[in-house]
């Protein structure tokens, strides 16, 4: 497929933007001064109005029953259409957007009506998210945790032969900027035989891809491996807010309960696979003596190409680094070649016994760790369960999160010869608990 590497846009601020240029083009819901949520698509430092420009007759052909299903309130409808309609919509974008397009001058008349500015508007969760599912792909991080427990035997049998995950909650799930309360819960202080209930003291965040789902499946009818790309709408940031105290003494025998309940962040732009497409890697080969998948996980073509390149990052704005007008300070950076199973293995598994998947579900990867300090997604694993402190600019330590923290994620994607692409940010402000 043609990737558009070299092209550029009439619209001067997409031009080498770090997170939108024109070979990005997220769809997102957005509003603005006097209108409902409605859908968008970022470019540059604005967003495109899809009803404005459905409006204006700029679509024609399979794009205009596209534009006009993704300008609703939200993408689940869109979603449900699947990825030939994604990418009508996406060639007709191209098209509008790049600097020969013939349409340049009518679209440029149309001003804000067309091309709102993104600092102007909120953005809202892109889709009504019925149902949420936490795996666990992360190995690094897998393996680190496992450690703290289990230190000579630090990933569980099933590891390697199991997509791992757990069904998490999506009434919590909210997007980017939604201030996050901090949960009061059950704890058992060290020490103690009888548990406590307050305050989480061991606030933790979890640097995550979201894999939004696209077309779903029939109840009693699994998703193949071959196809299960196919039904993937698009990916975004996640920010599984965890209270690792809560967690450590409600989780055996069945998982994550309230620990994770509370909130979950997303990144408000749903990144395309066409995006990212030119970011696509080989799986990186299991190390010798690892079990090959079962055969229901295993697709050639998958494993050729079903890994991505994306550069995340997770940062540190404390309350007191904000008044004295210090920068974030960056904590770890990881990538997502760090995923033990594909995408496409986490949808085959999840749906291989009969679960129904939904246009508008959302998956966490689980924590992205890298091997090294450096690359640690989640505070549990940089402080070593809370015993070694980080230290920031602003003079003050941090085991777990303080009250008034701001956890900032990032997502970029590179590669030599073509444009970088961006996610845009995963924001949460820790407010203290009720
Ligand atoms: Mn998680």
């Amino acid at each position: 497929m043609t990737t558009h590497s070299n092209h550029r846009s009439w619209l001067a601020s997409a031009n080498d933007h770090p997170d939108f240029p024109l070979q990005n083009l997220p769809l997102g819901i957005f509003s603005s001064t006097n209108k409902s949520p409605r859908g968008g698509v970022a470019i540059g430092e604005m967003i495109l109005d899809l009803q404005a420009a459905l409006d204006a007759g700029l679509f024609h052909g399979a794009a205009v029953a596209a534009a006009e299903t993704a300008s609703r309130s939200q993408l689940n409808d869109f979603f449900a259409l699947g990825a030939a309609a994604r990418r009508a919509l996406r060639g007709a974008l191209l098209e509008l957007l790049d600097e020969r397009s013939k349409q340049r001058e009518a679209m440029q008349a149309l001003g804000e009506t067309l091309l709102v500015p993104m600092h102007a508007c909120q953005l809202h969760l892109p889709a009504r998210i019925g149902d949420y599912t936490d795996f666990y792909v992360g190995i690094h991080h897998a393996n680190n945790v496992g450690k703290l427990f289990r230190p000579d035997n630090p990933l569980l049998p099933n590891y390697k032969h199991v997509p791992i995950g757990y069904h998490g909650r999506a009434s919590t799930i909210c997007v980017s900027d939604t201030p996050v309360r901090r949960p009061n819960g059950q704890t058992l202080p060290p020490g103690q035989d009888t548990p406590s209930f307050g305050p989480s003291k061991r606030l933790d965040y979890e640097l995550e891809l979201g894999i939004w789902i696209g077309q779903g499946n029939e109840m009693g009818e699994p998703i193949a491996i071959g196809q299960a790309s196919e039904h993937v709408a698009g990916f975004c940031l996640l920010n599984d807010w965890s209270a690792r105290d809560v967690q450590a003494w409600e989780y055996q025998p069945l998982g994550p309960f309230l620990s994770k309940n509370f909130a979950s962040s997303v990144s408000p732009w749903v990144i395309t696979a066409e995006a990212l497409e030119p970011f696509r890697k080989t799986q990186p080969a299991r190390p010798e003596g690892d079990p090959q998948p079962l055969p229901y996980l295993l697709d050639e073509a998958d494993q050729a190409t079903g890994a991505i390149d994306i550069e995340l990052e997770v940062l540190l704005l404390t309350a007191a680094m904000r008044e004295q007008g210090l920068p974030p300070q960056r904590l770890a950076r990881s990538n997502t070649l760090n995923m033990y199973w594909t995408v496409a293995q986490m949808v085959a598994h999840h749906s291989v016994g009969g679960c129904k998947l939904q246009p508008g579900d959302l998956f966490g990867s689980g924590t992205l760790s890298g091997p090294q300090s450096e690359a640690f997604g989640s505070l549990l694993e940089s402080t070593v369960g809370g015993k070694q402190p980080l230290s920031l600019p602003s003079g003050e330590q941090r085991t777990f999160l303080a009250d008034g923290d701001e956890v900032i994620m990032r997502a970029r994607c590179h590669r030599e010869g073509y444009p970088s692409i961006g996610f845009g940010e995963c924001r949460g402000t820790l407010l203290p608990a009720l």
